[in-house]
């Protein structure tokens, strides 16, 4: 092995360093920041791409690439991060929601709580493990159960901020079920608070979003009594 041709060189290193400082949009936005090339790339070159990188990076540690357990690694990662943790990134991802007409005429507030998510901060690249509770009034049309968790699904597999997260499935909701009457609420434990830095276990993070009716403060005592229901 020789782990100087396999390094990246001086120049390549300078032009992604400059392509950064390019694309270092603001990240106050509620959409992830993303490049305006972020799709010219096919899924398998994107792997092949990420795989000779995250090589560079195990061999920068000095992990030996010859080991058995470790030759496949750069390629189980690539893939991973392409086709599963980030694959919410592209837009061709979206769940199709189909809508039905509300038969019954429900017109009550509709929670779906509990709905367990793996995301990944975008800050560490290590896991953000939680729960989120959505919750709405239902219109003339109502969404299949099973559409909610693909929605947090699909902001979940990407580079993710709780807050931002948050802000995305709201507007995605208001989009869909065509109402203003919609709730978010996450509770998350993000790994690098407990792998790094202060290492703290034991503290999670809760965001909630509230528009239309859950702005009242007796609607959201109610959804906090439903969501806190064994
Ligand atoms: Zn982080």
């Amino acid at each position: 092995m020789k782990p100087k041709e396999t390094l990246l060189s001086t120049t390549e290193i300078k032009k992604l360093a400059e392509s950064e400082i390019e694309n270092d949009h603001s990240s106050f936005s509620m959409d992830t920041a993303l490049r305006e090339d972020a799709f010219e790339l096919d899924d398998d070159l994107k792997i092949e791409l990420i795989e000779k990188h995250f090589k560079e990076i195990m061999l920068i540690l000095g992990l030996d690439l010859n080991d058995d357990s470790l030759s496949g690694t750069p390629h189980r990662v690539a893939k991973m991060y392409v086709k599963e943790m980030f694959k919410g990134l592209k837009p061709e991802n979206e769940p199709k929601s189909r809508l039905f007409e509300n038969k019954y005429e429900y017109k009550n507030m509709l929670i779906e709580k509990n709905i367990s998510f793996h995301s990944v901060c975008e800050h560490h690249f290590v896991p953000i493990i939680g729960n989120a509770h959505l919750a709405y009034f239902p219109n003339d049309q109502v969404i299949g159960l099973s559409k909610l968790n693909r929605i947090v699904g699909y902001f979940a597999q990407r580079p993710q901020v709780q807050e931002r997260m948050t802000m995305q499935i709201s507007k995605m909701l208001k989009e869909v079920l065509k109402t203003e009457d919609i709730a978010v609420i996450i509770e998350a434990d993000h790994l690098c608070v407990a792998m790094r830095g202060v290492q703290d276990e034991s503290s999670s993070t809760v965001t909630s979003d509230f528009s239309g009716k859950f702005k009242d403060a007796e609607c959201r005592e109610e959804l906090i009594k439903f969501i806190s229901m064994k």
